[in-house]
């Protein structure tokens, strides 16, 4: 299937989770199988080169990050919410737009001096894509990009990212 006819697969959902968001529900295209082929093929275009390892966040990063490691070879670490990890190798807190959240590291994933590339499915305002790459840098990583199936470009997530390499599938 061609990327395009995949990304159409992206469902909006008015009004959720509050009245005003148009959510980008991904849940079609996982579950069909040429259009999961054809993204996780597109992302792993978007992976440097010279890559060791993706760090993927939960829980649609997790898949993407798990698909595209198989399809290059790559390892993926596990960017937790909170309270899920036996043990942390650190933790970085960042603030959305009601609230705030934290993302997690687990112990014995990363080794300093490493090349990440970073997955996740939806770039919106870049908070948790930029707490991810803070979380990997205090660990002595090297961030190599960021990859995304889209980015909700209104939201202005490329800019908190400046100076990043962020490579989105589609841009709304
Ligand atoms: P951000 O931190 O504002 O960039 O939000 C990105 C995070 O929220 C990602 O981990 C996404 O999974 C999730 N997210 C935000 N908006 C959407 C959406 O419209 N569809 C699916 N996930 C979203």
């Amino acid at each position: 299937m061609e990327l395009d006819k995949a990304l159409d697969l992206i469902a909006d959902v008015p009004d959720f989770p509050e009245p005003g968001v148009l959510f980008r529900d991904l849940s079609p295209l996982f579950a069909d199988a040429a259009g999961f082929k054809a993204v996780t093929d597109g992302l792993a275009a978007t992976v440097d080169p010279d890559a060791d390892l993706l760090a993927g966040v939960e829980a649609r990063g997790f898949l993407l990050a798990a698909a595209v490691g198989y399809a290059r070879g790559l390892g993926v670490a596990l960017i937790r919410k909170p309270g899920k990890l036996p043990r942390v190798a650190g933790r970085v807190g960042y603030t959305l737009e009601y609230g705030t959240a934290t993302v997690e590291l687990p112990e014995g994933v990363v080794r300093p001096g490493q090349r990440v590339a970073v997955l996740d499915d939806v770039l919106a305002t870049g908070g948790t894509v930029a707490a991810t790459c803070k979380l990997l840098e205090d660990a002595k990583v090297q961030v190599t990009g960021v990859s995304v199936v889209m980015e909700l470009g209104a939201l202005g997530g490329r800019s908190v990212l400046e100076g990043r390499r962020v490579e989105a599938l589609r841009v709304c």
